[in-house]
């Protein structure tokens, strides 16, 4: 089946980056969330991001047009209906997921692909509740998305590999790099990258280094781009306890449990840049 309609499930941080990307590539694109409101601040950020590309010079005028107008926007989740291809990205809540997915697999027809976006929900778990567990896969793309090349394609126990190669080849149509991933706890990304956050975490907390030092070490030493603290804010201290969870309740193994510091953190509901204040203090603008 030739992919031309595909549906975005949310319409948040992650849900605009994957329509503007499928949209630039030249998909019909339905986005849906939950009301008008959300819906409308994502048009407005994807016409944002759009624009600033058409600044650089990485997108003409009539280009950025012609994606604008290939968003279209429901509140209805049925209008994924008559898509060829849906990508899941709401909210990371197990019940929220596996809701949408009874729900989409009631919708749309027997041969669609229904991919997630999830960072740490289980691809098999998800894929259990649908009749057509060989046709859901894992769709993990990068924040942001626009920017970002890598996509990890995470196989559920199900997958078959007629959906992998769907999936791999769309992937490379919006000229992204896919990764294939078997079905794990925090599958390759998070799984290597939380255990850094955590353990920069119990360095802080044991008084092995200033938060300072421990980013400096980690940005001038190991090239990062940013530090594990600084990263951590711009995750979300929260996210970044969840996976860590997530991680050590799947995996089972001490190793992964979250430092004392990261939960003592979130309890004083210090977030990170979200909320003003997380290693570092993000004054409102
Ligand atoms: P977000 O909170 O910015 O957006 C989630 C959106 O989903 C909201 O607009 C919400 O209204 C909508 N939503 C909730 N229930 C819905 C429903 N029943 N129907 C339709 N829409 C619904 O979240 P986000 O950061 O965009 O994350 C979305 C997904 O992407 C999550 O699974 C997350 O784990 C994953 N992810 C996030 C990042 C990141 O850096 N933010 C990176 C990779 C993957």
């Amino acid at each position: 089946m030739e992919i031309k309609q595909v549906a975005v499930i949310g319409a948040g941080t992650m849900g605009n980056g994957i329509a503007h990307v499928f949209a630039q590539f030249g998909y019909q694109v339905k986005l849906i969330d939950v009301n008008q409101a959300l819906l409308d601040k994502a048009k407005a950020t994807i016409e944002k991001n759009l624009s600033r590309q058409v600044t650089k010079g990485t997108l003409t005028e009539e280009l950025k047009l012609a994606t604008l107008a290939r968003v279209a926007l429901s509140t209805e989740i049925k209008d994924a209906g008559t898509s060829e291809l849906v990508i899941e990205a709401a909210t990371e809540n197990f019940e929220i997921k596996t809701q949408l997915f009874k729900t989409l697999d009631s919708v749309c027809r027997p041969e669609v692909v229904l991919a997630t976006n999830t960072s740490s929900i289980s691809i098999t778990q998800i894929a259990s509740v649908t009749q057509r567990a060989d046709k859901v896969i894992g769709m993990h793309f990068m924040n942001p998305v626009p920017v970002m090349k890598l996509v990890e394609i995470i196989r559920g126990l199900a997958t078959s590999d007629e959906t992998y190669a769907v999936v791999k080849s769309l992937t490379e149509k919006l000229e992204k790099t896919p990764v294939e991933v078997n079905d794990y706890p925090g599958f390759i990304s998070n799984r290597v990258l939380m255990p850094m956050i955590n353990e920069a975490v119990f360095c802080l907390m044991e008084g092995v280094a200033t938060k300072e030092s421990i980013d400096s070490v980690m940005k001038l030493g190991m090239n990062h781009p940013m530090g594990p603290l600084q990263l951590a804010d711009f995750i979300g201290l929260d996210v970044c306890l969840f996976i860590m969870n997530v991680m050590h309740e799947g995996l089972g193994d001490d190793k992964y449990r979250p430092c004392p510091l990261l939960k003592k953190m979130v309890n004083a509901g210090y977030l990170g840049y979200k909320s003003g204040r997380g290693f570092y203090d993000y004054p409102k603008k």
